[in-house]
Parts: C-alpha cells; sequence; structure tokens
C-alpha cells in the first residue's frame, strides 16, 4: 500500500503520463478536457500515485467525491463482496436489499424528521432531473427557479438550471423552458455590502417571481445551500431559512441540490442543517458512495410518492454494486465521526489561510464551512476586479509541486479546496505550504 507521502519522481506531468496524454488527443473527445492531466495508478486516503510513480497530495477528492478517502477500505471490501454477490438485476425488474438499505440511511440523514421517500439514480445531473420532474408532478406547476452563480449538471434541463454559459452552455441549446434565474445572495460582492445581502436579495427575488412568473405558476426553488462550481458561494445567515418560509408561504417546493455540499463534507451532513433549514427535496451523489457513481432524490413522503409507479428509475440506477458502496462509505461517515473531522479540517485550513490573506492582498474572501473552503483571488481589495490568471498560476504551481487544486466561480478566480476528509493532518499542512510557495511563484 502507497504511503501517506508527496513523492515527485518526475517533473509533473511526467513522460508516462504525456504519453498517455498523447494518446487521449487520439482516442478521447477533446471536449472532456483534464485539469491536471497525471495519469492515476493508485490511490489511498490523501495521495494519488501517478504512472511515473509521482505521489501527489490529493486537495481535489475527484470533485468532492472520495469523502471516505481514495480507496476507502471498508467501500473496497464491500463493493468486492457485492461484485462477487451479483452486479445488477435492475431494481425496476427484480430489486434487492441494499437499495432499500440506502434509501433508509437517506431518510434517516437528510433534514428534517418527517416521514420521507428517496429513489436512487447514477449522477448528480440525474437527480436534479429527477427532483424537478416529481415537483412538476406534485405540484401541478411549471415553472422553476434557479439562481445566479447556480451549477447543477450538464443534462439539458440541468444545462438550463447552471448559470454559466462557458464552458458547460456554450452552443448546446436551445435549452428547456419555464426556468427562471433570480440573483444569488452572495455577500462578497453584494452591491450594498455583505449587512444587507440576505434582506435584499430576498426581497429582489419575491418582487421578481411575482412580476414577472406569479409565485403560483412555481413548481420548485432550486438552491445549492453553498455553492460549488460557481464558487463556494456562502449565502449569508437567514437567506435560506427566509427563502424556505416564502417557498412554504406559496406552495413552491424548495429544492436543497446537495450533490456537493453533502455527506458531511461542510461539517454537518448537510449544509442545510447549518441553519436548520428543512428542504421539501435534497438531491445527493458526488459523496454518497466513495466514488461509486450514484444519486438520490430525498422528499416529503407525499410528493415523493404522487408520482405513478413506473414514472420514476431507470437502468442502473441504484446499481447493487454502487449501493454496498454507499452503506460502507455512510457507516464511515456515522462511525469515525467525519462531520467532527470536516470541522477540524475548517479550523486548520482557515487558520492557514487567513495568514496567507494577511501576506497576499490578492485574496479579496475567504469563505466555505468543514472541508469545503475557498478563496476568491482579486486585483484589488477595492475593485475586487477578478484575478483570474492568478488563479490559474497559482493552480498550475501548485500542480507541478505535487498538490491536486482545483480552481472554481463564475470569473475562474476562485480556489477551492475539498480534501478527503480522512487526509492526515501532515499533508494538509504540506498542502497549505505548497500553496504559499505557489503564491509567492506566482506574485513574483
Ligand atoms: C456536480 C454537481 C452536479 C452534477 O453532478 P454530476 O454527477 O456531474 O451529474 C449537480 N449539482 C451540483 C451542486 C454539483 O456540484
Amino acid at each position: 500500500m502507497i504511503q501517506q507521502k508527496r513523492v515527485l519522481a518526475t517533473d509533473i506531468p511526467g513522460p508516462r503520463s504525456q504519453e498517455l496524454s498523447a494518446r487521449k488527443a487520439g482516442a478521447v473527445a477533446s471536449g472532456v478536457s483534464a485539469g491536471l492531466p497525471v495519469y492515476v495508478e493508485e490511490a489511498v486516503d490523501g495521495i494519488l500515485r501517478d504512472v511515473d510513480g509521482n505521489q501527489l497530495i490529493d486537495f481535489g477528492s475527484g470533485i468532492a467525491v472520495t469523502t471516505v478517502g481514495n480507496g476507502n477500505r471498508r467501500v473496497v471490501e464491500a463493493v468486492t463482496k457485492q461484485i462477487a454477490d451479483f452486479t445488477h438485476t435492475c431494481f425496476m425488474v427484480t430489486p434487492y436489499e441494499e437499495y432499500v438499505a440506502v434509501c433508509e440511511k437517506l431518510n434517516e440523514h437528510t433534514p428534517g424528521d418527517h416521514e420521507k421517500r428517496s429513489a436512487l439514480f447514477n449522477s448528480g445531473a440525474e437527480a436534479v432531473e429527477n427532483a424537478v420532474k416529481i415537483a412538476r408532478l406534485a405540484t401541478g406547476r411549471d415553472a422553476v427557479v434557479a439562481f445566479d452563480h447556480a451549477y447543477h449538471g450538464r443534462t439539458n434541463l440541468t444545462m438550463g438550471l447552471t448559470a454559466k454559459t462557458m464552458p458547460y452552455k456554450q452552443g448546446f441549446g436551445p435549452f428547456a423552458s419555464e426556468i427562471y434565474r433570480v440573483p444569488m445572495a452572495y455577500p462578497y460582492r453584494w452591491p450594498t455590502g455583505p449587512e444587507k445581502c440576505a434582506e435584499e436579495a430576498l426581497a429582489t427575488l419575491k418582487s421578481q417571481i411575482h412580476v414577472q412568473v406569479g409565485e403560483e405558476n412555481c413548481a420548485a426553488v432550486v438552491l445549492e445551500p453553498i455553492q460549488g462550481e460557481g464558487g463556494f458561494i456562502v449565502p449569508p445567515d437567514g437567506f435560506l431559512a427566509g427563502l424556505a418560509d416564502w417557498c412554504r408561504e406559496h406552495g413552491i417546493l424548495f429544492i436543497a441540490d446537495e450533490v456537493q455540499s453533502g455527506f458531511c463534507r461542510t461539517g454537518d451532513w448537510f449544509a442545510s442543517d447549518h441553519e436548520g433549514v428543512v428542504p421539501d427535496i435534497v438531491t445527493t451523489a458526488k459523496g454518497i458512495a466513495g466514488g461509486m457513481p450514484l444519486s438520490g432524490v430525498t422528499g416529503r413522503a407525499d410528493l415523493m410518492d404522487a408520482v405513478h409507479g413506473g414514472g420514476l428509475g431507470g437502468t442502473y440506477g441504484g446499481n447493487p454494486v454502487a449501493c454496498a458502496a454507499a452503506l460502507a462509505s455512510i457507516e464511515t461517515m456515522e462511525e469515525d465521526d467525519l462531520v467532527g473531522r470536516a470541522r477540524e479540517i475548517e479550523t486548520l485550513l482557515r487558520g492557514r489561510l487567513e495568514k496567507l490573506a494577511q501576506k497576499y492582498p490578492q485574496i479579496g474572501d475567504i469563505r466555505g464551512r468543514g472541508a469545503m473552503m475557498a478563496i476568491e483571488l482579486v486585483e484589488d481589495r477595492e475593485t475586487k476586479v477578478p484575478a483570474s490568471a492568478l488563479a490559474a498560476a497559482v493552480n498550475k504551481g501548485c500542480h507541478e509541486r505535487g498538490l491536486v487544486t482545483l480552481t472554481c466561480g463564475s470569473y475562474g478566480n476562485v480556489f477551492r479546496f475539498l480534501p478527503p476528509l480522512t487526509i492526515g493532518d501532515d499533508l494538509l499542512a504540506e498542502g497549505m505550504d505548497i500553496l504559499e510557495e505557489s503564491f509567492a511563484a506566482a506574485t513574483a
């Protein structure tokens, strides 16, 4: 088993990775691009080892997926056993216990102690699509409200819900109708300042929906309780709760897209828990199954059960191997207190980032919760002009030094940290040292 240690055996990417990149160019569609083209051979906890023998520190978790650690032992054992037992029957043809058990766990851990039902799918986008299907059927209404900076996926409906054109939507339209976009409560960039952000964002949203859509035509509001790809935007206290109240008042369903923020990532089981907000429907994926493809929709029993038999499903949704992985992942989260570990990681990262911000005025904002932290880079703190080139340069510097990092944000100027929750403090600290070196090099 590989040691929890960074190793730079060659330049990054090394010669074998470069050969594979050349093969990729001749075989894989160029639309599927790689942020850090090192080809991985093995991964354990916080370390990825590539085909050249380099060992990289993982601050990405494959975009918040390997929350329970790369190659988590419980997950590997559960998957191995399940593969030997059976790999597929299609739950809609002949069902199996693992699917039911995952739904029970989703019903238990998602916010609220009301009666719930769940359904399983393969990807985050598929979960969001199904949440919208259910909301439309249950309410008999068409309109769906989405936010600036939102990311909900790459299928046609979810592209329509996603805010950013390049690269997600450019040239891929036309998009689904009956989607209405409202401003996001984005404290760092709210025109009148962060103090008024929650109240004014809510007022704008209510007025726009009232005038342009009509509350009685709205099936649902879809919101990431902490936005992911759009820049790890954390809405100010009161915004989610105010939104949920307004939704309830008008019979509009509140769909929390917790695909990225869920499963202990933010130092709660779900990011909605932070303010005690109870969504009508929650979508989950990414961190749910230790890297196996699985997603879920969990909602109020009356809404979920409004759908006729056969109305929901799919050939692979809730595949038994993915379900076995999910049960092992969730057991790990419960038994190893990964909620608590995410909070520890926040303390460590925040401390280092605050120090870094004293040195580099280009760090305009530090935000996030748990092991979902980010810094927003700007040209200067007054104008807040996005420093996208600097973010790209720091990112490249981290990669060359053997740290897997990701950027995000509508302007590409946000640096995000999504380590596996099982990563050691030593690797976290070393990753922060590398970030600091990369800042120094990029600003020299
Ligand atoms: C990643 C993501 C999705 C899409 O998930 P896929 O599995 O890539 O389809 C949807 N919503 C949010 C919030 C995400 O972060």
